[in-house]
């Protein structure tokens, strides 16, 4: 989305706005670039089958349409960094926050940065993955993860909080950004929690659908 030349919108990497799209329907979008000094503002969306929104973006959306937005919202954003280990869970296009924040950190100073950076991202199959994460910053932990892997996927299969679990870390300096679906979240925070990890150093964002809210 590009904004008016005179808008003034700043946010902080990890929030929403709110898009308000024709008949006054009203969703939320994580943004999923960090800078946007050529004031446009990324988003990845999902077409969900049979959404109204989804319909107006895949189907009726066209370049220059006027669309009116709310933000920035949200308090999923980056706390303290410096010495603890990063990890972000995210489903699908849970990812897109998780980016924001990624870009974030590369360019913040280097005594600024964190221990360690583990990302996990979940989908079913390998197109659900559709972004290179490797890309986005260097010296990072990435790990896909595919539910319903094709029989040739060698990565990781099962769930993002599972495969996180199985590999025993040490969570006594972790702090957890979790984002995308509802049921992930819970799952990961129930699971994480009982592992050891204080609940205060779990932070999610769960996009919930529209019925839902
Ligand atoms: C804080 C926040 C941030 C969000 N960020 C993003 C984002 O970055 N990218 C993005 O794609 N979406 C995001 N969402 C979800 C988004 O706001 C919409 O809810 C979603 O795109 C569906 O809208 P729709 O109008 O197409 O479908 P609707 O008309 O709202 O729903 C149609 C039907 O599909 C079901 N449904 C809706 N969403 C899903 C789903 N995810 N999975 C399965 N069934 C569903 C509904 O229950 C309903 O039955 C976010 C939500 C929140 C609350």
């Amino acid at each position: 989305m590009r904004l008016p030349p005179t808008a003034d919108f700043q946010f902080v990497p990890g929030q929403y706005i709110d898009v308000i799209g024709p008949n006054g329907i009203r969703r939320s979008y994580s943004l999923a670039n960090s800078s946007f000094a050529d004031k446009v503002l990324e988003l990845h969306i999902r077409a969900v089958e049979g959404g109204a929104m989804s319909d107006y973006w895949f189907k009726q959306a066209k370049p220059n349409d006027l669309l009116r937005l709310n933000g920035p919202l949200g308090t999923f954003f980056l706390r303290e960094t410096v010495d603890i280990d990063l990890v972000f869970l995210a489903t699908g296009t849970g990812i897109a926050p998780v980016k924001s924040m990624l870009e974030s950190m590369a360019q913040c100073q280097f005594d600024q940065r964190p221990r360690s950076i583990t990302v996990l991202w979940g989908g079913r199959h390998a197109q659900d993955l559709y972004l290179d994460v490797d890309e986005i910053i260097g010296e990072f932990s990435y790990i896909p993860v595919q539910s319903r892997p094709a029989n040739d996927w060698t990565g990781a299969r099962g769930y993002v909080q599972d495969v996180l679990l199985d590999a025993k870390p040490d969570l006594t300096n972790a702090v957890v950004y979790a984002c995308g679906s509802d049921a992930m979240i819970h799952s990961a925070k129930v699971r994480l929690v009982e592992a050891g990890l204080p609940d205060k150093r779990f932070y999610s964002d769960a996009f919930v659908s529209s019925g839902a809210k």
